[in-house]
């Protein structure tokens, strides 16, 4: 980067931080949009040097299972409503081997990943495309950048964008695991994942989130840890808000008839 870039992303830093320090809650975004890209890179690369903790499925040996989750991501952001499509590509999805997690998550960038647990849980592909829709809705809204900027500050950011402290990247990857999405941004996740499902190659009930939490409130987590709540608090009254955006939409709330989620469950190690 050059020495005039350089200088620049610094005052914007500055200047961001000032204003971010009158709202703990909602703090700007510091990095331009590119950062995002690079930075999701950098932590994907760190994931893959974490293999004991973070094991991703082989697409190689899955490439059928690979197929079927880029297929639902690529109906979700067919949206008009998503931002970024065009700078994220939204093609990045990764499995994480663990039946013990009910939890996806995603990274600046838009790299999702979810975790065989979560797969596994869940009993239909709108519901699945929901929880997706909720996480795509953290990176195209840039609500995981701005908790990443609210934990960990500022400088470890700019560490990171400049290429600085390769230590920085492991912390960004430890707070993505404990980081917590403020109710508002929760709500929004919520919110347009409704909007993203209502989208016309959507083939799924535009209320798909609600399913996850509905399963959850009447079922339990069925001896998985439930980690999805602690990561993505509940922001009051959440199956009922999401069912009453779809009923904003008008969207349509039938399940999808031509979806074989059980297959794809079979095919899962
Ligand atoms: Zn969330």
């Amino acid at each position: 980067m050059r020495k005039t870039s350089l200088q620049l992303l610094f005052l914007f830093a500055v200047v961001s931080a000032i204003i971010s320090g009158c709202n703990k809650d909602e703090p700007l975004v510091i990095l331009p949009l590119e950062q995002d890209v690079q930075l999701g890179a950098q932590v994907h690369e760190e994931i893959l040097n974490m293999q004991d903790s973070l094991p991703i499925l082989s697409e190689q040996q899955y490439p059928q299972v690979y197929q079927y989750l880029r297929n639902i991501m690529s109906n979700i952001v067919a949206s008009e409503d998503i931002l970024y499509e065009e700078e994220f590509g939204y093609d990045k999805i990764y499995i994480i081997k663990n039946d013990n997690e009910l939890n996806a998550f995603a990274t600046p960038g838009g790299y999702v990943y979810v975790y065989t647990g979560l797969l596994k849980y869940l009993d239909s592909e709108d519901h699945l495309a929901g929880v997706l829709g909720h996480e795509i809705a953290h990176a195209d809204r840039r609500h995981t950048v701005r908790a990443i900027q609210r934990d960990l500050g500022v400088q470890l950011l700019l560490d990171v964008a400049l290429g600085q402290n390769q230590g920085a990247v492991v912390q960004v990857v430890r707070a993505l695991g404990d980081l917590q999405y403020s109710r508002s941004n929760e709500e929004e996740a919520d919110t347009y994942s409704v909007r993203y499902l209502s989208n016309p190659q959507s083939p799924y009930e535009c209320d798909g989130a609600a399913g996850f939490f509905e399963k959850l409130q009447n079922e339990g987590s069925g001896g998985g840890t439930p980690e999805f709540l602690s990561t993505h608090p509940n922001p009051g009254n959440r199956i009922e808000a999401i069912q009453a955006e779809a009923a904003t939409q008008g969207c349509d709330t039938a399940p999808c008839t031509t979806c074989s989620y059980e297959q794809f469950k079979i095919m899962l190690p």
